[in-house]
């Protein structure tokens, strides 16, 4: 394991996602304004990256690119230098209609390099869907974060990689995600060979790992120990604890922020988080 004393690390806000609802807690931010003010809150606390999924205002899913970019706008000029992910995930869209917001250019967007199961329904990406996020990404300058759910997706990233055609850039930036019903279980061990495979295969790659559900603390604190950065939010995870819901993202952010001290970690500021995952300095509100 690499040296993490005061290595800077890098937190993920993930503000709504697909599932969650206001009935499951009143927090997880649904149109667009509340998602800029969650966000801002946030960012307040310690957030530099925030992973987006948009909804219609009846909470059901959308990919509608225009909600993207709404949010976008808005919040580059309430927080400077923050990093926007836009998620490409199969509960939002069809297809190529997963892609259709890529051309509003934010910063950064996932990428499933493969496909798995998830609680109740296949997790669907096609190898020809994935070349075509891939490819469209790279024509926008958009730096995918690959999201694993299984081994198999880290091998794919890596086929791409070195092998295809070049077509994702290194240094790759990985999400390792846990605890996902009928995808990998949230346990240590798995998450220590997962990453020892990526430091093999692409040494300078950096990576993230998520927990979901009651899961997200204790892979929060194994990401700080293992020297990746964090993940955090109501997408992953509604509680606080087994006894409440949570108030806000803002106040999974904190949480996050206050293990970085007991863990020797500094919270990276966006101009370090852009550093470390080779992003551009801040874009411009209009894209470019
Ligand atoms: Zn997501």
């Amino acid at each position: 394991m690499e040296n993490r004393d005061s290595k800077p690390c890098v937190i993920t806000v993930a503000i709504t996602g697909s599932l969650p609802r206001k009935e499951n807690n009143p927090a997880v931010p649904i149109t667009v304004s509340e998602q800029v003010e969650s966000t801002h809150a946030a960012f307040e606390a310690g957030a530099t990256v925030v992973h987006l999924h948009v909804r219609n205002d009846d909470q059901t899913t959308t990919s509608a690119p225009e909600k993207f970019a709404e949010f976008q706008e808005r919040i580059r000029k309430l927080c400077p230098g923050i990093i926007v992910q836009f998620s490409t995930g199969g509960r939002s869209g069809v297809g190529s209609e997963r892609g259709g917001m890529l051309h509003h250019r934010p910063d950064m967007a996932s990428l499933s390099t493969g496909s798995c199961n998830f609680p109740t329904r296949v997790y669907e990406n096609p190898p020809a869907l994935i070349q075509e996020l891939a490819e469209k990404m790279n024509s926008y300058d958009v730096k995918p974060e690959i999201e694993v759910f299984d081994l198999a997706m880290l091998y794919k990233a890596e086929n791409k990689l070195h092998v295809t055609d070049g077509l994702l850039k290194a240094p790759l930036h990985v999400q390792f995600v846990l605890g996902v019903k009928n995808a990998l279980p949230a346990k240590r061990d798995l998450l220590e060979f997962q990453v020892s495979k990526l430091e093999n295969l692409m040494p300078k790659a950096t990576w993230v790992a998520a927990g979901i559900g009651r899961h997200q603390l204790e892979v929060n604190r194994w990401c700080l120990e293992m020297g990746g950065h964090c993940r955090t939010g109501l997408e992953d995870n509604i509680r606080w604890d087994k006894n409440r819901l949570a108030e806000s993202n803002a106040e999974l952010v904190k949480r996050v922020a206050d293990l970085c001290v007991e863990y020797g970690r500094v919270v990276a500021t966006p101009e370090i988080a852009r550093e470390i995952l080779g992003l551009k300095a801040a874009r411009s509100v209009d894209g470019h």
